[in-house]
């Protein structure tokens, strides 16, 4: 082996020696991973098939030792450290060219407690392994929507799903975290130990440390939710989304209905005519008692003709999984995300006018239901901003063919910019894109915030050796 090729944190070129990655190999025991070894192209692949970086070394860690040891290192030879988790982030941070990847994804231990209503989950696990572990407890975390997504990036900007308007975000359901600091210390951070980091780290993203594991309040779901898929054409649009805007204005807590416009997929629940006409719809979930559910949600399924309607019980697991499909690794991903409030006419017309031109029959338009639990607890709780949003707008436009990019890059472009006029002040930080800047962090944090997070960055981080990420400078 001659010397290793990287890149300094001020984005200089140097060289490793055979003899320093040797010593690195002996102490770690997961894998460093280098160019010339047969798994690096697997481990160098993200969710996000546009990214495509070639890192000087990949360390697949297995336990906060091989953290320390890794950080240790990249301090000593000072490389550029991305840090990867579940690596679903559409910007692809969690890769670096040239530079060291300080890997968790094999960190996949979990400990569920089910008499204190706990779990631990170390850094590696996906939405869907945590939700296999708790749901035979019929226990789960609030989370996301696909259950292929890391519990580590998403925990860190806050983490929404069908059960947050009732039971909160993922922050909001964390009882502490274990992390290894830029110093390679090993600490826990919680509401009576490290409490500034702790605030951070929940909303603050990957800026103060990385994470080795994660303790959380489990809540009481299913096995069995009601909950689903209703659609209907995409000509009936304006008049049945503002029917749900009226129906869903004062929906207790435990109903969550997610708004979206697509082409319809060829999704086995769906009729074959109907795959790749313009729908609109909504995906429900009741976090309460089937019956009541089912009387609650009467008028919503009474209106109009919908094309389907596929709301009934199901098992917890099977609607955290039902977006899956449409969202495999390796396909191509641009995002662009906006917290809204209430949907106005305006907006209404804006996301049908804008849905009408899509450019793939694998984007969706969908609104994340927020408020609830989400909204009641105070805005300087934690770091995670614009808790009185009503919605989190997501454009996930998705396409397979390459030569295709900037056809459905400008389209979402386009589209982004028209909401810009309804925006309630930036975007959810696990939706930012690789193209968006440091004044797009601010305005999601609002200058207060912004100034404490920097602070704390000062603190934990002032070297900034935590930077590959929606960074938040010292
Ligand atoms: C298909 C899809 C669906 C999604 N649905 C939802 C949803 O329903 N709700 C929601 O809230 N979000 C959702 N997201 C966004 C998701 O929360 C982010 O993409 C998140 O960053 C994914 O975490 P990860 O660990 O998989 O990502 P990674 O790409 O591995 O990590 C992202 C970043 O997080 C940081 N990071 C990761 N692990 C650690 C760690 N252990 N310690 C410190 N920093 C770390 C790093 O900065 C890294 O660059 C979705 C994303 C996708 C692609």
């Amino acid at each position: 082996m001659s010397k290793i090729k990287t890149i300094t944190t001020s984005h200089e070129e140097a060289f490793l020696t055979e003899e320093a990655v040797e010593k690195l190999k002996s102490l770690i025991q997961g894998d460093v991973l280098l160019p010339s070894d047969i798994e690096y192209d697997n481990a160098r692949k993200i969710w996000n098939g546009m990214i495509d970086k070639c890192p000087a070394l990949i360390v697949r860690c297995t336990g906060p030792a091989d953290v320390i040891d890794s950080v240790k290192f990249a301090r000593e030879h000072d490389l550029l450290v991305s840090v990867r988790g579940g690596g679903h982030n559409v910007a692809g941070n969690a890769l670096c060219d040239d530079g060291m990847v300080i890997d968790l994804s094999k960190m996949k231990g979990i400990r569920v407690d089910p008499k204190a209503g706990t779990a631990r989950a170390q850094a590696g696990v996906t939405l869907g392994e945590l939700d296999r572990e708790t749901q035979v407890f019929g226990l789960s975390v609030p989370s996301g929507i696909v259950t292929t997504t890391g519990i580590a990036g998403l925990t860190l900007g806050g983490g929404f799903g069908y059960i947050s308007r009732k039971y909160g975000l993922s922050i909001d359901n964390l009882i502490s975290v274990d992390l290894v600091t830029a110093e390679g210390k090993f600490l826990t951070a919680s509401k009576t130990e490290n409490e500034d980091l702790f605030w951070g780290l929940r909303g603050g993203g990957g800026n103060f440390g990385i994470v080795t594991s994660f303790e959380y309040k489990l809540q009481k779901i299913g096995p069995i939710v009601l909950g689903g898929m209703l659609l209907h054409p995409m000509e009936d649009a304006r008049e049945f989304l503002r029917f749900y805007r009226d129906f869903i204005a004062d929906a207790p807590d435990e109903l969550t209905v997610v708004p979206l416009l697509r082409l319809a997929p060829p999704a086995p629940f769906l009729p074959k005519d109907l795959h790749g006409k313009p729908v609109v719809g909504v995906i429900v979930l009741y976090a309460g008692s089937i019956e009541e559910g089912k009387s609650l949600i009467e008028p919503l399924r009474k209106y109009g003709k919908p094309l389907v309607d596929g709301i009934g019980p199901k098992p917890f697991r099977a609607l955290q999984s039902m977006l899956d499909v449409s969202a495999q690794p390796g396909w191509n991903y641009y995002v662009k995300s906006e917290f809204l409030p209430a949907l106005s006419d305006e907006i209404i017309d804006t996301l049908i006018d804008h849905a009408s031109r899509i450019t793939s029959p694998m984007s969706v338009i969908a609104g994340f239901h927020l408020g609830g639990a989400i909204r009641n607890v105070d805005e300087d709780t934690t770091a995670y901003s614009h808790r009185n949003a009503s919605y989190s707008l997501i454009l996930n436009t998705t396409w397979i063919d390459a030569a295709e990019s900037e056809k459905h890059i400008q389209w979402t472009r386009s589209f982004w910019k028209a909401l810009q006029p309804f925006s309630i002040g930036g975007a959810y930080v696990n939706f930012q894109s690789f193209d968006e800047g440091e004044d797009r962090v601010k305005t999601t944090y609002g200058t207060a915030k912004f100034d404490r997070l920097s602070k704390l960055k000062k603190k934990y981080d002032p070297t900034n050796f935590f930077r590959l990420n929606r960074n938040i400078k010292p």
